[in-house]
């Protein structure tokens, strides 16, 4: 991915990961095999035609990690770097993060290398339907449920839903529309999921400052990534009295120490695609942005954005992370040093995932349930989730990154020592 400091070797980042929680929980060696490496990895080059009658060949990817705990499940990337060993290191991430949260799915992460905004609508269209078309039989809703990610949104999965039902019998064309999730509500999509992501960071947020005497109103907090994940947690956020003083993106960095209004900005972003002119911010560089002293720092961009050197300048108390792999290991043995809390991706994000689940649930009983119902079982499940890893990282006196590696590793070795290995 676009990733600040370059040779970052995602994949072998999660696999060390692993490497560590599995010493820490003893993990059986077969187990911690197996999951080295993921069980399909998929490539497909597909033609479209583009507006102006040329055939451009794009190449799409879907990694299916592991299905020990249910079917594949995990976003779809649409981003010019997308590569197979970052796919690889998310989809990992996915199995860790669904058995983390006890939901019934593995691991599966997939996309498309190219620039969502340099094409048409229509060319747009095009791509992921084709796209769908080359995946077949891979994806399924009992079987491989992508959902939305970094340069893929609700109408996306309406045309991958739609496609794929297209693909099936007529007489199952009603029984799939759980082949994807993070669909709009008019094509069988839950209240709640575009926010999902962020509310969880905010549960989990909460749950972190009771622990730590922390106070919401009148905070501060910065923000990377001002797309899905990022303007919902800045809105979210706003709600309890938190301001946003600094937010970044592709196009720069801007800070208002008053704090932006985050409904406005989300709205610009949503008009204009990206946070640059937006008036009332004052453009700052990417240094000046890491530096800013603020309370709650959160990534929610892309990989590898915190290394050692925005480390050592973060003037923050806790790192929420809304992106997945945002901090890299250099970056987080400095924030820990520092005392820095960080409440890592697996835990922090997995809010996407679990109202994923429940719009799966809901469009198998072909139920519609309110906002409130979504919320009350999302604001259980993460502080449950929050509540375990904080539990296990202080009987380990270990951090929660490792913490939550550990859970989520020793819940599907039960599964595995349970079922055995084929044949
Ligand atoms: P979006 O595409 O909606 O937003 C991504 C944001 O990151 C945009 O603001 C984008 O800016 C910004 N960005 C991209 N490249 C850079 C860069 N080099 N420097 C600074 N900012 C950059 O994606 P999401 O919000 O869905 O995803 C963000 C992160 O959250 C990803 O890591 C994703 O994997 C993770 N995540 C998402 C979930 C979801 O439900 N959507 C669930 C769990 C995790 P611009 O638009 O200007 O390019």
């Amino acid at each position: 991915m676009a990733s600040q400091h370059k040779e970052y070797d995602f994949y072998k980042v999660v696999q060390d990961y692993v490497d560590r929680a599995a010493k820490l929980v003893d993990l059986d060696p077969a187990v911690r095999t197996i999951l080295g490496q993921p069980k399909n990895e998929l490539i497909v080059n597909f033609p479209v035609v583009m507006d102006s009658g040329e055939v451009r060949l794009f190449k799409g990817y879907r990694v299916q990690h592991n299905n020990i705990l249910g079917p594949y499940k995990g976003g779809m990337r649409f981003h010019p770097q997308v590569s197979l060993d970052d796919v690889k290191a998310l989809a990992a991430m996915m199995t860790w993060k669904s058995a983390l949260m006890r939901l019934p799915f593995g691991g599966g992460k997939g996309g498309i290398k190219f620039d969502p905004q340099s094409v048409s609508h229509g060319e747009l269209k095009k791509i992921t339907r084709r796209f769908t078309h080359a995946l077949g039989e891979n994806i399924g809703p009992e079987y491989d449920i992508p959902a939305p990610d970094v340069g893929t949104n609700a109408k996306i999965m309406g045309w991958m839903m739609d496609t794929y039902s297209n693909m099936v019998g007529s007489g199952d064309k009603q029984s799939v529309k759980g082949v994807v999730t993070g669909k709009s509500i008019a094509c069988g999509g839950t209240l709640g999921r575009e926010k999902a992501t962020a509310q969880g960071m905010v549960f989990c947020l909460i749950e972190w400052a009771k622990e730590n005497s922390f106070k919401f109103e009148g905070a501060t907090m910065t923000v990377q990534g001002f797309g899905n994940v990022g303007s919902h947690f800045g809105v979210l956020l706003s709600k309890l009295g938190v301001s946003t003083i600094a937010v970044g993106d592709h196009s720069g960095y801007l800070s208002n120490p008053e704090g932006f209004n985050a409904h406005k900005l989300q709205d610009w972003v949503k008009q204009n695609g990206s946070i640059a002119g937006y008036p009332g911010g004052k453009p700052i560089t990417r240094e000046e942005f890491f530096a800013t002293k603020t309370d709650v720092f959160a990534p929610c961009a892309l990989e590898n954005q915190i290394g050692e050197a925005e480390a050592a300048s973060l003037n923050a108390k806790i790192v929420v992370e809304g992106a997945n792999g945002p901090t890299n290991p250099g970056g987080e043995r400095i924030l820990l040093e520092r005392n820095i809390a960080i409440i890592p991706d697996i835990l922090a994000n997995s809010g996407g995932v679990t109202v994923s689940y429940y719009e799966w649930v809901q469009n198998k009983r072909s139920e519609y349930w309110t906002a409130e119902e979504v919320d009350d079982r999302l604001e259980q499940a993460m502080k449950r989730a929050y509540g375990e890893v904080s539990d296990f990282a202080r009987a380990k006196n270990c951090d929660q990154r490792m913490a939550a590696y550990s859970i989520a590793l020793q819940r599907i070795e039960a599964v595995y020592r349970e079922r055995e290995i084929f044949p």
